[in-house]
């Protein structure tokens, strides 16, 4: 029914959700381009992201999936095009040898680094509107995330700062976070970097 104007026409949420969809379309063309211009597919280039600014714990194949919304047959796929472009290994992780987890070789590091800019043409638009129209856009697409998130269609990585599970400061000098969900002490380091695991703190807490 979302594809039919007149049904469109009476139904807020539909029209609502044809923009988004819209929005998505736009949105895979601009990336493409930008890929295109560093010899990578968009997938993969978010795979390298990923690694880079995923805790190194948890940049796992699993993860990736989830946060791209794609089948683990088709991350690893993805994953594997990386490492024939030598910038990304494959590790079994330490105490569950079920998860593999990624990280980046020398060279994957320096495209990364090069790679920070990805995604800019879409900040450019963005920065085309007045604040008032972002803080509307910030908060509407917010509730937009969090329902997807909780209906289970999207992962949102985030650093510590702002988890329900985040205690800071009440460890010694090399690890003095902690967190209460995976019970670890974390190197200040390690909380910047981003966890699928992340679970935004209710508001007033
Ligand atoms: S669950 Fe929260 S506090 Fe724990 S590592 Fe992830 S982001 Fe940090």
């Amino acid at each position: 029914m979302l594809f039919e104007p007149q049904y469109r026409h009476d139904n807020k949420a539909a029209r609502v959700a044809m923009t988004l969809f819209r929005l998505t379309q736009a949105i895979k063309k601009m990336t493409q381009s930008e890929s295109d211009q560093a010899g990578l597919s968009p997938a993969q280039i978010q795979g390298l992201l990923f690694i880079y600014h995923t805790r190194s714990d948890v940049a796992s194949v699993g993860n990736f999936a989830d946060m791209i919304g794609s089948s683990h047959v088709t991350a690893v796929k993805i994953i594997n095009g990386l490492m024939e472009k030598e910038f990304v290994q494959k590790d079994k992780h330490p105490s569950d040898k079920r998860i593999t987890l990624l990280q980046l070789t020398e060279k994957g590091f320096v495209m990364a680094r090069r790679l920070q800019d990805w995604g800019s043409s879409l900040e450019e638009v963005m920065s085309q509107m007045s604040d008032e129209v972002l803080d509307h856009l910030e908060l509407g697409l917010g509730s937009v995330a969090s329902t997807l998130q909780k209906n289970g269609h999207l992962v949102v990585s985030e650093p510590c700062l702002g988890c329900m599970h985040f205690q800071p400061n009440i460890g010694d000098g090399n690890e003095p976070h902690y967190c209460n969900l995976i019970k670890k002490y974390l190197a200040h380091e390690a909380t910047l970097k981003e966890c699928p695991e992340h679970t935004p703190k209710l508001r007033g807490e």
